[in-house]
């Protein structure tokens, strides 16, 4: 057949959507999505038909083809990912998993309507500061709390109610960028803070601070460099020196702790990262931290304080623009009350969960997940477990290599390159690591229930 007829042998719209299978996609997606999808598949034939690529025209192929383009069109943009990195607060991956009883709350809230900022005993307007202030000042020891948006946020909130058209001096060994987005000297500028930048990279004594306070000090920043380490000839001015410098000369002292420790974990073998609690009782006037990092909680930043400070935060307007909202109130809520129990924390908040494994119970996962991975795809693999390490991520002690036990697949035909890709674009999609041609399953991210899921996603892309 000529082009010309082959292009006039094109099934027409309305007979297409006679089809039953159309029908169906017409019922689950609507009219004007299924319109589309079968212009699409109609216009792809039609260049594959001027191209010499088909020789044959097949409804079948169309409305095939239009299924597949809607079922991708249709698929939900934010949508879950398996994490089998050993990567445990993974930024890209959405940081922290919540508790189960944190998503009951929020799905609670979300539902129906709340005591956001409604006062029940008196019948009055209440504030939503109310749901989380008592408990991140009992963790901490602070007088006073609040809660906004992120870390980055409570940063900016913090620089522009205490520094705004003022001085804020800080060290150039503390002048970070985290995550690619957030620049002290940026945020610095974003705040309406005048930057006072003192000392060197890898110095800065008390008396460089000293010497840098004016009548227009308006407070003094320092940022826990959590995603780095200068080492060798180093020093840095202690936070003990620092509140006692601004005590002198009335300057206010505000740490940036960053990864939310609310509690030592040097106990189980992680390094003693500095507590939002050991920053207020050193005398900081305020200290700010992420949610959803160590803390194991929603997106979020805990701003933690003497009162007086806290009370300027509420009040500055740019408070409602970085306000939390219900849904994650309510999980950071339920987070911090787990914090009151440490059995209960350690068992439920995943991030903790997965920072504290025991090396027996990640060489048991492992074991696991090998058989299963054996039993669902046969042969495809040469699989072993093997000792690696894992990573705390997002910012936060990241020098520190965990130990773990990994399961390493090569597989017998085609590249381990290939099959991470496979299984990044599977369904779910599994996301692994590669070293050495292997590819990497770290059963420290991974839940108990989502072994099955891995094996048979690598059945599916042995097979394809
Ligand atoms: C992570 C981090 C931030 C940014 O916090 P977000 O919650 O991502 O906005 C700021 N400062 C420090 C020290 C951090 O570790």
């Amino acid at each position: 057949m000529d082009t010309n007829t082959l292009l006039r042998s094109l099934p027409k719209v309305d007979e297409l959507l006679k089809r039953e299978d159309v029908a169906a996609l017409d019922a689950t997606h609507g009219r004007p999505l299924t319109l589309e999808a079968l212009r699409e598949a109609l216009d792809a034939t039609r260049a594959a038909v001027r191209a010499g690529e088909i020789v044959e025209v097949s409804a079948d192929a169309i409305a095939a083809d239009a299924v597949a383009w809607l079922a991708l069109k249709a698929r939900r943009s934010l949508r879950r990912v398996i994490n089998a990195t050993g990567i445990v607060v993974h930024t890209n991956l959405g940081r922290s998993p919540l508790a189960e009883t944190a998503i009951e709350a929020v799905a609670e809230v979300a539902r129906g309507y709340s005591t956001l900022e409604y006062d029940v005993p008196s019948g009055q307007r209440g504030s939503r500061h109310v749901h989380v202030e008592d408990l991140i000042c009992r963790l901490t020891g602070a007088e006073a709390a609040m809660a906004v948006n992120n870390n980055a946020s409570a940063v900016l909130l913090g620089l522009a109610a205490l520094a705004r058209r003022k001085e804020a001096i800080v060290s150039r060994g503390q002048l970070v960028e985290i995550g690619g987005s957030f620049r002290i000297p940026d945020i610095m500028r974003e705040s309406g803070a005048k930057m006072v930048e003192i000392g060197t990279t890898n110095k800065t004594h008390l008396r460089d601070y000293k010497n840098a306070i004016t009548s227009r000090t308006g407070l003094m920043l320092k940022v826990h460099t959590s995603n780095y380490r200068v080492v060798g000839f180093t020093e840095e001015v202690s936070l003990e020196d620092l509140v006692a410098l601004g005590a002198e000369h009335g300057v206010p002292v505000f740490e940036d702790q960053g990864s939310g420790v609310l509690i030592d974990l040097a106990r189980f073998g992680l390094p003693g990262e500095p507590t939002i609690g050991a920053a207020v009782a050193a005398g900081a006037d305020l200290v700010s931290a992420s949610g959803d990092k160590l803390l194991g909680g929603p997106q979020a930043g805990i701003l933690a304080g003497k009162r007086d400070v806290i009370a300027k935060l509420k009040k500055h307007p740019l408070a409602r623009a970085v306000r939390l909202d219900k849904m994650t109130l309510a999980a950071l809520e339920v987070t911090l009350r787990l914090y009151l129990d440490e059995r209960r924390l350690f068992a439920e908040v995943p991030t903790l969960r997965m920072l504290t494994m025991t090396q027996a119970k990640l060489e048991r996962r492992a074991r696991r997940l090998a058989d299963a991975i054996v039993s669902a795809c046969g042969e495809a693999f040469d699989v072993v477990t093997a000792a690696d390490t894992s990573r705390a991520g997002g910012g936060a002690l990241p020098m520190k290599d965990i130990p773990t036990t990994v399961v390493a697949l090569a597989p017998h035909r085609g590249s381990a390159t290939s099959l991470e890709e496979r299984l990044r674009l599977g369904e779910p999609a599994v996301i692994a690591r590669i070293k050495d041609d292997r590819l990497l399953l770290d059963p420290r991210t991974l839940r108990e229930d989502e072994d099955p899921e891995v094996a048979s996603a690598l059945a599916r892309a042995a097979r394809a």
